[in-house]
């Protein structure tokens, strides 16, 4: 199916399965292109669904919803990777569905990530998949220290333990109650990268500059572009990101994450089958944002171009600075708005809850320095530490 013969003209009704704030942001780029878009989420006032044209109140696994959806709109994207598998399956039978469960489902388990990694020829530290005591019993000594990690459902380094050895490794697993999981080698890194990347329908592939990103607690925090790496391993780290969608014959905007480890090499993390909050600069920073790519390729349009216009930096607002010790408090947004080149994004979250995404910031500027320098005004009026 080449992507000019089936390309849904502005007007048409777009769906997208989930209603956090990438699919806010997924609605407002679809609507600037004169699209609809239906959404499909349980919380019928969620982020996205406040910015929908209309919104199925359902949940994911409720096949007479995803039927519903089906009817009402065109193609269908999805905006977070832990969607049934089987309501992609339906969806796809009738609509357009990018990405493709398929796709969606290695991204939803890391014992099916990383063995896809290592099967594809992408570089990945040392793991092993653990699914029982005695699995952990046979790894090698060579994996501690690690990071145990549950195959599914894990964000926000929620999920995980770093553990020393075998002992620690056993009493983290028992924690978990022994449900199936990943023990990953603990790699020493000098930096955390991701790398945004989409591919059409006609295999049309575009890739985003590197992103360079920051975590506090578990959580990102910062994301830096262009990353302050060398331009040869930039050059490798989209290369890489090309070769996964190719090897995945994925359909959509994507994201990896990468470490660069102290010896020099990149090492795969993990993927988001959809746009990721370390590519939200792209709204301001890029030619075309990874919304807009994301709406292009539902539509079957040709992909936009991914250049840098500016270097950007991104500021995280977790729900944590509305509270001052434990006073809830409006943030001083006056004074964010006041930074030159801040653009700020708040995602209409009813309720600020500590260590939840609100919003974010984006400091565009004509250098990183400038752009770095009022990413660290924002954070400080704010309060944000770090
Ligand atoms: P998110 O949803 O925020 O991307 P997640 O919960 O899916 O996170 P990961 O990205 O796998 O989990 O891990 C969270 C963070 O933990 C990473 O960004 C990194 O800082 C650290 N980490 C994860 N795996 C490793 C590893 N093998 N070695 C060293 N650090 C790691
Ligand atoms: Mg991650």
């Amino acid at each position: 199916m080449g992507a000019s013969a089936s390309t849904l003209p502005p007007g048409a009704w777009l769906g997208c399965m989930g209603g956090g704030q990438l699919g806010r942001m997924f609605v407002h780029a679809a609507q600037a292109m004169g699209y609809h878009v239906v959404v499909l989420d349980p919380d019928a006032n969620g982020p996205a669904a406040q910015a929908a044209n209309d919104v199925i109140a359902a949940n994911y696994d409720d096949l007479k919803a995803v039927d519903a959806l089906a009817l009402r709109v065109s193609a269908v994207t999805t905006e977070f990777e832990n969607v049934p598998a089987a309501a992609l399956e339906r969806l796809a039978q009738k609509i357009p569905t990018r990405p493709s469960a398929a796709a969606v489902r290695v991204a939803q388990d890391r014992r099916l990530e990383k063995t896809f990694f290592a099967k594809s020829g992408l570089p990945v530290g040392a793991f092993a998949a653990i699914e029982s005591e005695s699995d952990l019993r046979a790894v090698a000594a060579s994996l501690f220290p690690g990071i145990l990690k549950t195959a599914t459902l894990g964000y926000d380094g929620k999920g995980q333990a770093r553990v020393a050895n075998l002992e620690e490794a056993l009493a983290a697993f028992a924690k978990m109650k022994a449900v199936p999981c990943m023990l990953e080698a603990l790699i020493a890194f000098d930096m955390e990268i991701s790398v945004l990347v989409a591919r059409g329908a006609d295999g049309d592939v575009g890739v985003w500059p590197v992103q360079e990103n920051e975590h506090a607690n578990g959580i990102l925090d910062l994301t830096i572009v262009p990353a302050r790496i060398a331009a040869n391993i930039s050059a490798r780290a989209q290369s890489l990101a090309k070769q996964l969608v190719t090897a995945l014959d994925y359909v959509g905007v994507l994201c990896v994450e990468m470490f660069v480890a102290k010896s020099g090499e990149l090492l795969l993390n993990e993927i988001a089958p959809r746009p990721h909050n370390s590519g939200h600069y792209t709204i301001e920073a890029c030619v075309t944002s990874q919304f807009e790519q994301q709406a292009r390729i539902l539509a079957g349009a040709p992909l936009g171009d991914t250049s840098l216009i500016q270097p950007a930096v991104m500021v995280n607002v977790l729900g944590d600075v509305w509270f001052d010790a434990e006073t809830p408090m409006q943030p001083a947004w006056n004074d964010v708005l006041a930074i030159p080149g801040a653009h700020l994004h708040l995602y209409g979250k009813a309720e600020p809850r500590r260590a939840r995404k609100m919003g974010h910031v984006t400091c565009t500027a004509a250098t990183l320095d400038e752009a770095l320098a009022n990413a660290r005004l924002v954070k400080s009026v704010l309060c944000i530490a770090g």
